[in-house]
């Protein structure tokens, strides 16, 4: 077994990616220690507790990422450190205080900790293609998005309150009135774009002024089987489309399997000459092409007939997978695959009754 004896770290660990990371991880025989908010949560720790080889070889501790030095005795001893600890909300009420200071601060904390100890050989964090597309460039069908494309952190701050119909609320409107209807569509997702732009931003600088050796994970919106038995954010988006809601909306993303990002992790810590960033994401589509895949696979089910708005649907584009292999990925789950695996698991763990 491949990490048999190695002691690594994940932080985050009851969250969605970071359990599918820690049940490989125990599979190749590492030793685990897994830092979550709080041990005493069974919500928290029970389905990472029931892991094979877990009775062995996982050990839990607590960890704030807003608290300064929280990671130190995480960290301290651990060849490899896997911070995918990070907020995934989509819709928030106070965008700095909720995403960006875990998201930023929370990096700079965990990678102080990795800077602290020796002991530490190659840190592993997980970004996201949010972080890798919104450069103001076009992204068209022919365009191919690779690792040598940067967010911009000011295109997000630019549009985070602009509609799709081209007028902008005020802030303050913003933080009060419903922001789940009032940031719908793409825009919605903009703070947490902001989030993990700046977090990836500034942990390239920290790595780079502390020699500390970092890899970063850029999926796209994850899905896939559910360890843990709560929803998460990128699950959700997929359920919502067959929730009874009558409209899909107009936007592009791409999808990725929850087990290949979490191998694509252990790859990044494993494979000796891994390097900077690499794009995890099996396919981009349109929402209106989601729809008719599950259409295809759930022919009973109620979708959204209709596009949100009356605008030309928003293009698709490509993402390069030539890095990504590198690592030894050469091929990733199908999004069907991934689709159907999402909805059944969310219907074996009571998550969803339809
Ligand atoms: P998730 O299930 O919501 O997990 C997020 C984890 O972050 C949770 O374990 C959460 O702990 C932890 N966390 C949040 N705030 C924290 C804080 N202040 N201190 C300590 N821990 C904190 O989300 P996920 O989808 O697995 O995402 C994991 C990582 O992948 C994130 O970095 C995310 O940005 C990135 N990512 C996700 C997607 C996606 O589509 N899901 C795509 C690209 C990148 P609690 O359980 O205690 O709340």
């Amino acid at each position: 077994m491949s990490g048999s004896g190695k002691v690594v770290c994940v932080t985050g660990a009851s969250g969605y990616i970071a359990s599918w990371l820690v049940k490989f991880l125990l599979q190749r025989g590492y030793i685990v220690r897994a830092s979550v908010r709080d041990t005493a949560d069974p919500k928290k720790t029970e389905h990472l507790r029931a892991l094979d080889g877990a009775e062995e070889r996982l050990q839990l501790f607590q960890a704030d990422l807003l608290k300064e030095g929280s990671f130190d005795d995480v960290v301290e001893g651990c060849e490899g450190v896997f911070h995918t600890a990070s907020p995934v909300h989509f819709v928030v009420h106070d965008p700095q205080a909720d995403l960006i200071d875990p998201a930023v601060k929370g990096t700079l904390n965990v990678l102080a900790s990795c800077a602290k100890t020796s002991s530490v050989k190659r840190v592993v964090i997980t970004s996201s293609m949010s972080a890798v597309t919104q450069n103001g460039k076009p992204k068209t069908l022919n365009v191919v998005v690779d690792e040598t494309w940067f967010s911009i952190a000011e295109i997000y701050k630019q549009s985070k309150l602009k509609r799709p119909n081209g007028y902008c609320l005020p802030f303050f409107i913003c933080n009060v009135v419903s922001l789940k209807y009032v940031l719908y569509e793409e825009l919605y997702k903009m703070w947490y774009g902001l989030s993990k732009t700046l977090a990836e931003e500034a942990a390239w600088k920290f790595s780079k002024d502390n020699a500390v050796d970092m890899v970063s994970i850029n999926p796209s919106m994850v899905i896939g089987p559910l360890l843990q038995p709560t929803l998460n954010s990128s699950v959700v988006d997929i359920l919502n489309l067959i929730n009874g809601s009558s409209t899909f909306p107009n936007i592009t993303f791409g999808w990725v399997n929850v087990q290949d990002v979490a191998m694509a992790h252990i790859l990044a810590y494993e494979v000796p000459s891994a390097t900077g960033r690499y794009c995890v994401v099996e396919r981009v589509l349109h929402y209106s092409e989601l729809v008719k895949i599950i259409h295809e696979l759930y022919p009973a089910f109620q979708f959204p007939e209709k596009c949100a708005d009356g605008n030309p649907f928003v293009p698709v584009y490509q993402v390069s997978k030539d890095k990504m292999k590198t690592l030894g990925i050469v091929n990733l789950i199908p999004l069907e695959t991934s689709i159907k695996e999402t909805i059944e698991s969310c219907r074996k763990n009571g998550l969803v009754n339809f």
